[in-house]
Order: structure tokens, then sequence, then C-alpha cells
């Protein structure tokens, strides 16, 4: 899934379970692997990987910023936000260089199942997890 995607997970996790810490590190860095079995569309095999890996990386970056500037999340709260995303930045600094990425977490490598769909469906779903997961934010009140 795109890293931002990601990020909002690892939120929702540390809104929802909050302490201790380490537990919370625990889930929002295994979230990564289930999220990466659902079907879903990755940029990295779109014609502009470039583009959309900005567009990854801008949205993940104002997703912290809200946290914490509007929301005022605890940083360490928010810091499983990039946690969760953290097995994505190899891919993601590839796609911003236009080259290919060396893919060390096991739900990247060959073979793993991971989830492939096309944009349209395979966008839905993500669309469907951020806003889940702004809604378990919300209820979290992790501020
Ligand atoms: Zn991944």
């Amino acid at each position: 899934m795109w890293v931002v995607v990601h990020v909002y997970v690892g939120l929702a996790i540390a809104a929802l379970v909050k302490e201790p810490v380490w537990l919370v590190a625990v889930l929002a860095l295994g979230s990564h692997v289930p999220l990466d079995l659902i079907p879903h569309w990755d940029y990295t095999v779109s014609r502009h990987p470039i583009a959309w890996g900005w567009v990854d990386f801008v949205a993940g970056c104002a997703t912290l910023l809200v946290c914490l500037l509007v929301l005022g999340m605890p940083w360490w709260l928010v810091a499983m936000g990039p946690l969760s995303g953290a097995p994505d930045f190899d891919v993601l600094m590839a796609a911003i260089r236009g080259g290919e990425a060396r893919h060390w977490f096991p739900s990247h490598w060959d073979r793993f199942p991971h989830g492939k769909a096309g944009p349209l469906l395979g966008v839905g779903v993500q669309v469907a997890v951020v806003a889940l997961c702004i809604v378990a934010i919300l209820a979290g009140r992790p501020y």
C-alpha cells in the first residue's frame, strides 16, 4: 500500500492503543504485513511513479503535521505513523529518484503474496482504509 496509508494505520493504532509504547510500536510495524496482503494498487507500476511518489511523501508529511500541530497528538504517538510506513521507505525513495528499490522487508519479497488490484479498486480500498483510520483517530482522542 501507499506509505501514507500505512502512516494512517500507524496513527490509528496509536490513537486506540496509546500504551505501552512498545506494544503500540510492535502493532504499528506489524500492521504493515497484513495491509500488504490486501489487494491494492501501487504507483510503482504506474507510468508516473516519481510524481505519485511525491504525492505520497507530501501527503504523509502533511498528515503528520496535522496530527502534531492541529490535533496536538503527543509526538511519540505521531511517530507510530512513520514507523508503520518505514518498511516502504526504500520503495518510496526509489520511486522519487526514478529507480528500483532493494526489498528488505518480508512483505515486499517476491515470494510474498503481495495484494494487487487495478487502479480503481486498488485506490478505493486504500481510501476506505484511510477513512476508517480517520474515524479511529478521532474516536481514540489521543490529544
Ligand atoms: Zn509495504
